[in-house]
């Protein structure tokens, strides 16, 4: 991914030091690793911090910046990391609840140009994408769930819906620009000295800025909140698997489209029950009496308890299946099956009538 260190930091281009400075402690307070915030993004702030609290820094970086990181390595950290080590990827549309989906590559392949293409960097850039783990029950990553999210990220404000001046206020030429939605600045660097025309770094390239700006957010029109999010997981999940939706990661702060939101499952494991592709494997114990004689056992599975019928002879490592109560298959729609592993529990002490019983079964070639 390019970075973007005012993005991070959700000020504008043009913020004192002082906001910036404002804006990194709220932000290192938010996600502090010691109070259970994400370390990458903590690392990502002080990055960022670190480059535009520093004068000679920031003028690199806002002269040469962006030009160098996406020609770099760039894009493809973010190309990967959507795919993790999980199969599956499923596209929920805007709204968070919709059906699992195809393949994606155009937002991917977008972050990835989007250095070198002069489109991009005439002001419409994406928000951020957010990455993030979920732990999941095996219960819910069979039959499905809802979890509820709560994600910390920078968000369209709420109060300006992201025009930046206050409910009712009037328009304004842009100061910065003097409403002409560019900039012109002379530069002069080691190739000789040239013009650069860029698009407004306040007004987005639009000319116009509120008259009373907006009071929540300062004008800015993004502000750091906490969003609540219901997720459905869908049936048949597997440990790994990253869910996108579409449009749920952080706002634009240029008046572009919001970023994605990438949730990659930790599927917990289960007490009784494991995965094995479609299929899920249980253990079950047998006396020696009920594998010699067969017998019936109600045993539990995640669809309730079943009768199970143990045929007579059953031997230690027999599998019996039950078809159909498994995993779903990854479409959602049919299912694998339930196996369950015989074990036959030798008893380790004998009651003295026991002993003979055996005893005589030993007579008996037994
Ligand atoms: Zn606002
Ligand atoms: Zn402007």
């Amino acid at each position: 991914m390019k970075k973007d260190y005012y993005q991070i930091l959700g000020v504008p281009r043009n913020a004192t030091k002082d906001e910036i400075k404002k804006a990194y402690r709220q932000l290192a307070h938010k996600f502090h690793p010691d109070k259970g915030g994400d370390e990458t993004k903590f690392k990502e702030l002080n990055e960022a911090y670190q480059i535009l609290s520093d004068d000679q820094k920031r003028g690199q970086y806002d002269q040469f910046g962006q030009v160098f990181e996406g020609a770099g390595q760039g894009g493809f950290e973010g190309f990967n990391s959507p795919f993790g080590s999980g199969g599956f990827r499923f596209d929920f549309g805007g709204d968070g609840s919709g059906r699992p989906g195809g393949f994606d590559f155009s937002d991917i392949f977008e972050d990835f140009v989007g250095g070198l293409s002069s489109k991009k960097r005439a002001g419409e850039r994406r928000g951020r994408d957010i990455r993030m783990d979920l732990e999941i029950s095996f219960e819910d990553s069979i039959f499905g769930g809802k979890k509820e999210l709560e994600i910390s990220k920078i968000a369209k404000c709420s109060r300006c819906g992201g025009s930046g001046g206050e409910p009712g206020s009037k328009t304004k030429n842009c100061p910065t620009c003097a409403g002409k939605g560019n900039i012109q600045k002379t530069q002069r660097t080691f190739l000789g000295s040239f013009t650069q025309v860029a698009t407004c770094p306040d007004c987005f390239g639009s000319g116009k800025r509120p008259e009373n700006l907006c009071k929540d957010c300062g004008g800015r029109g993004v502000r750091p909140a906490i969003e609540r999010l219901d997720l459905f997981v869908p049936k048949g999940v597997q440990d790994g698997e990253v869910l996108k939706i579409t449009g749920k990661g952080e706002a634009s702060l240029t008046g572009g489209a919001p970023g994605d939101l990438y949730i990659k499952l930790r599927v917990l494991s289960h007490k009784f029950f494991h995965r094995q592709g479609d299929d899920i494997v249980m253990r079950l114990s047998l006396k020696v009496s009920e594998a010699v004689l067969g017998t019936s056992k109600e045993i539990e599975t995640l669809d309730g308890n079943i009768k199970l019928k143990i045929p007579e002879g059953t031997q230690p490592g027999d599998v019996l299946k039950i078809r159909g109560k498994g995993a779903y298959f990854s479409s959602g729609y049919g299912r694998g099956d339930l196996l369950i592993e015989i074990k036959i529990e030798i008893p380790k002490k004998l009651s003295r009538k026991a002993k003979e019983v055996i005893e005589k079964l030993k007579e008996e070639g037994i």
